[in-house]
């Protein structure tokens, strides 16, 4: 294994183990425990003087090789797979906690992150800021003297907006806080927080890593040092692991990673060349265009544009509604990052229950629809939205 593979072999081989049989694709190892050959050698495991598995709760061979594969790519020393994108937000979050503490985080949250912060840490005593997370000077006036997590999301659900990572990650160095950043709408292909000074990195394995619309699974990624003193014991102890099964299709799902996400960014940028010039359309925002608000930021720290296009219909909610109707192709779902296009209207499904002013502060207006980009042809989904656009009124 070669640290210095480029990401497309490092998704094919990386942390691959073969049993006695020399498999070639990675075998699934659904077993809930281990034996040993001895009772010295169990004695042995549990004081951690020989490797190897105690168990499946703690560590297993199949989720073994995945955390491998996504260390090797995210550039991190250790990582834990969990059961979904929200079991490793969780941990990473309140592993490192205890009630006194302070979070300042980026308002623009996926929903059940922002839960999280807002609703369940005060449950447990540990306080939250949320704030306009484009502007460092809003993180600076949030810290308090208590504050040890900052923690963000960009580019940002559903309204593409960017936070610069590195400016943030300068700020909590300074009072030594530790920055979490969610990847998932950046992909660990176009994105590499770590390097951009942040500590922990998460991602719900259910969107661009599974990719294909089966099953959940999540990863928290960062040094060895972090992993032992605050997720080790956390992970190990309130059970958030990922199955077998599902890490082992997660194996499988990343091996072709770099193949869907070039071809779904690809047509999620022409995607948004065409909307931008339809009459029916107020604003695109895809983090591709040079009129993205924050292209700046997006040329400093990111190296690929988005599989997604947010764009705000002028029709309000009923253009919205009739254009996912007429649309063929893309399948109206909240999920994202899938091989099939998806589209979603934010206000009435993923962010429904934010209040009318958070919503508004987030730029989810009545017309505003996000669209996932599949791997479909590229002129069949652009042919689609022109013809769904039809009965959409300009
Ligand atoms: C989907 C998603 C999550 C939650 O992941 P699950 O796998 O659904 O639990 C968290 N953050 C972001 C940005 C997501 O898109």
């Amino acid at each position: 294994m070669s640290k210095n593979w480029r990401p497309a072999t490092q998704l094919v081989h990386g942390g691959t183990t073969r049993s006695q049989h020399g498999e070639t694709s990675e075998a699934i190892f659904l077993t809930q425990g281990f034996v040993y050959e001895t009772s010295e050698a169990a004695e042995a495991r549990f004081k951690g003087e020989t490797e190897g598995f105690i168990y499946a709760r703690y560590g297993s061979p199949t989720n073994d090789m995945f955390e491998k594969r996504m260390c090797m790519l995210e550039g991190a020393e250790d990582a834990r797979a969990t059961a979904s994108g929200m079991a490793a937000v969780a941990a990473a979050i309140l592993c490192q906690l205890k009630a006194g503490d302070h979070i300042v985080a980026a308002r623009a949250l996926f929903g059940s992150c922002r839960w999280v912060v807002e609703t369940l840490a005060p449950k447990y005593g540990i306080e939250c800021t949320l704030v306009d997370g484009r502007d460092l000077a809003n993180w600076e006036k949030a810290i308090q003297k208590n504050t040890k997590v900052f923690f963000l999301e960009s580019p940002t659900n559903p309204t593409l907006e960017v936070i610069d990572i590195a400016g943030v990650a300068i700020l909590a160095n300074q009072i030594g806080a530790k920055v979490v950043v969610d990847n998932v709408f950046a992909t660990p292909l176009f994105q590499k927080p770590l390097e951009l000074g942040a500590h922990i990195v998460v991602y719900s394995a259910t969107k661009h890593i599974d990719g294909q619309g089966r099953c959940l699974g999540g990863v928290v990624l960062s040094d060895k040092d972090w992993i032992n003193e605050h997720l080790h014991d956390y992970f190990r102890h309130t059970g958030p692991a990922m199955s077998p099964f599902n890490a082992w299709t997660l194996l499988k799902g990343i091996e072709t990673l770099p193949l869907r996400v070039k071809q779904q960014t690809e047509n999620a940028r022409r995607v948004a060349d065409f909307l931008a010039e339809q009459p029916q359309v107020a604003k695109v925002i895809y983090p591709g265009r040079k009129d993205h608000p924050q292209a700046d930021i997006i040329a400093k720290q990111m190296t690929g544009g988005s599989t997604l296009v947010a764009f705000e219909l002028k029709g309000g909610k009923d253009a919205a509604f009739a254009l996912q109707n007429a649309l063929q192709i893309a399948r109206i779902s909240n999920n994202l990052g899938d091989s099939k296009s998806l589209i979603t209207h934010p206000a009435t499904t993923t962010h429904k229950n934010l209040t009318d002013e958070a919503r508004d502060e987030l730029g989810i207006s009545a017309g505003t629809v996000r669209f996932s980009a599949g791997i479909e042809d590229s002129d069949d989904i652009v042919e689609d939205f022109a013809r769904a656009l039809k009965s959409v009124k300009a």
